[in-house]
């Protein structure tokens, strides 16, 4: 695959930049951080890392950056959400955190799903499992995927396509999502990179051929 040519935006406010960065770079696209407005010019797709949701919602709100990253996500460009990044493009939040003023969480919204954050429980508050993923190159084998508190996808809206599921106390859960795009995972196949090992790249290769709509 050339991305040599493919500039891919990483909000760099809070959470696991660098390891975005790193995934997107053993992509062989280019990664940017983006802390400013401007720095989405020239930028033709967008990752929200995992981290916090409610520390990255005030600081895209504290830096002046809603509107723009809205305007973003609403102009087609394709943006991909891992974790709290899925929660920030979410539409809806079952359960969201309120704030010392009362005031509820607020996300990017765009992708038509409903969370519920830290849906997993106390007990499986960080696990790795492996996930039959649609779409991906050499589908057929398994995505390594962590979970670290992580929300899953309650509601569908129309045209979301669920990607991956985990079946839990008897129920599936949708873990990956796309619509149009937006694509979203609850868990960061970011973190599976070690020392000198990429770790699983499949799911930024996929981002990166819906940038070129070659998926
Ligand atoms: N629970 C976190 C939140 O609500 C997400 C965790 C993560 O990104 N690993 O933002």
């Amino acid at each position: 695959m050339n991305s040599s040519n493919q500039r891919v935006g990483v909000l760099a406010l809070q959470g696991d930049v660098r390891e975005h960065a790193r995934a997107v770079e053993a992509c062989g696209a280019v990664a940017v951080p983006v802390r400013r407005a401007e720095e989405l010019t020239g930028v033709a797709g967008l990752i929200l890392p995992g981290g916090e949701s409610t520390t990255m919602d005030k600081l895209i709100r504290a830096f002046g950056l809603a509107e723009t990253l809205r305007e973003f996500i609403a102009g087609g460009h394709p943006v991909y959400g891992s974790c709290a990044g899925m929660i920030l493009l979410a539409d809806r939040i079952t359960d969201p955190a309120i704030d010392l003023k009362g005031q509820p969480q607020q996300t990017l919204g765009g992708l038509d799903i409903t969370v519920r954050r830290n849906a997993f429980g106390r007990q499986r508050e960080s696990f790795e499992t492996d996930l039959e993923f649609t779409d991906l190159t050499d589908a057929e084998r398994p995505v390594h995927a962590v979970f670290i508190r992580a929300p899953w996808v309650e509601e569908l809206g129309a045209g979301v396509q669920s990607l991956a599921a985990v079946r839990i106390d008897g129920a599936e859960r949708a873990v990956a999502v796309r619509s149009g795009n937006l694509l979203a995972t609850s868990f960061h196949p970011e973190v599976t990179g070690h020392g000198e090992s990429p770790g699983e790249l499949r799911v930024h290769e996929l981002f990166i051929r819906m940038m070129k709509q070659e998926a």
